[in-house]
């Protein structure tokens, strides 16, 4: 086969978002006659990639699956692989993953702690909520945490406008928690209400994903979202029967319009996972209060002289706020001691 010219055919490439960071990053192993790929389905131990040559299914050499100690090595939907055609041209092996700009993760089912990834390199993910009893500013902050920690910009859509009378006091009280600088939008996917403002964050190359308890209308976003670039295809296609496969299922799809978007069960399904950096960020007026608790390790809760709760008393701090920062506290200390407890085990 010989080995590829580095930068060799990686315009197939360019709308699946591979640019000049990732070529860098990729180049010590296009030396090593490896070629790059997007993962856009994961199936159990076998993967779809978009290849320069069009999708082929993949799984992970040998050596890949001796070396990953951790369930997260392995390659996710969204991942950049590199990878060796197999023998018969057709079927690719993946032997390594690129370092992740961003990253969802959940914890494996069961009593282990492991890591799974969930989606990978995602850029913008829409943090969807109902205006109506969905409405639950304690999610919201659980969600921004997440996304916070995934390396993704988050953005809000508050959905289903047409459904309440006071929506636009739900986007200002929604602006206020999502102070850190998220943007709000309100929409609605029934009357299109707010989609058009979304077009900014759907540029050529870039992934975008949504987050959201069930039924706050993530599939019907997407649906309008792929309906419109769907109808523009069919039309420039008329004449092509394969516009009208554009529907087939893929956890990582792209828009005729250039972006894409990534939907897999796992992303509808997410738990908190450690958000310690995450904590700290989307809770900053709480750490800023901290330092002035009479106690420097003080945990808020009955400690004398705690600013925090004091702040609490005035009536400047919500008390479900705290409530809600003290739950994730302990959450995330649970969970360092259960992966502390784990790595002893194994060492
Ligand atoms: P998902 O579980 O987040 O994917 O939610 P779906 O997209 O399946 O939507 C759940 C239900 O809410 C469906 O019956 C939708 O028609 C409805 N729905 C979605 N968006 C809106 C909206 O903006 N307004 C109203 N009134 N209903 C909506
Ligand atoms: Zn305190």
């Amino acid at each position: 086969m010989g080995t590829p010219p580095s930068g060799h055919e990686r315009g197939p490439l360019v709308p699946y978002g591979w640019d000049p960071g990732w070529e860098s990053l990729f180049a010590p192993l296009g030396e090593q006659g490896l070629a790059p790929a997007r993962v856009i389905l994961e199936h159990t131990h076998i993967y779809t990639l978009m290849t320069e040559r069009g999708e082929a299914l993949a799984r992970v050499s040998g050596r890949f699956r001796h070396r990953a100690r951790e369930r997260q090595e392995f390659p996710a939907v969204g991942d950049w692989v590199a990878y060796r055609w197999e023998e018969d041209g057709r079927r690719a092996r993946i032997h390594g993953v690129l370092p992740r700009r961003s990253r969802f993760s959940r914890k494996t089912a069961g009593l282990t702690t492991d890591e799974q990834i969930v989606a990978a390199n995602i850029d913008t993910v829409f943090i969807v909520m109902g205006c109506d009893d969905d409405f639950n500013p304690r999610r919201l902050e659980r969600y921004l945490v997440l996304s916070s920690e995934s390396g993704a910009e988050p953005v809000v859509l508050l959905n289903k406008a047409d459904k309440v009378p006071d929506a636009p006091e739900k986007q200002r009280e929604t602006e206020r928690l999502a102070a850190r600088g998220a943007p709000v939008h309100l929409t609605s996917a029934r009357t299109g209400q707010g989609l058009d403002a979304l077009e900014s964050f759907l540029v050529a190359g870039r992934t975008i994903a949504l987050l959201g308890s069930s039924g706050v209308g993530k599939s019907t976003i997407i649906n309008r979202l792929v309906g419109r670039e769907m109808l523009r295809t069919a039309e420039v296609r008329e004449s092509d029967s394969r516009g009208r496969h554009t529907t087939r299922h893929r956890q990582l799809v792209l828009l005729p319009g250039g972006a894409m978007v990534i939907d897999t069960p796992g992303m509808r399904e997410l738990q908190l996972w450690d958000a310690s950096e995450g904590v700290s960020e989307t809770f900053e007026d709480i750490e800023a209060l901290a330092p002035a608790c009479r106690f420097r390790d003080c945990r808020h809760r009955a400690e004398p002289g705690c600013a925090v709760r004091a702040a609490v008393e005035r009536g400047e701090l919500p008390a479900g706020r705290l409530a809600h920062y003290l739950k994730l506290q302990e959450e995330r200390r649970e969970f360092e001691k259960k992966v502390k407890g784990k790595r002893q085990k194994r060492d």
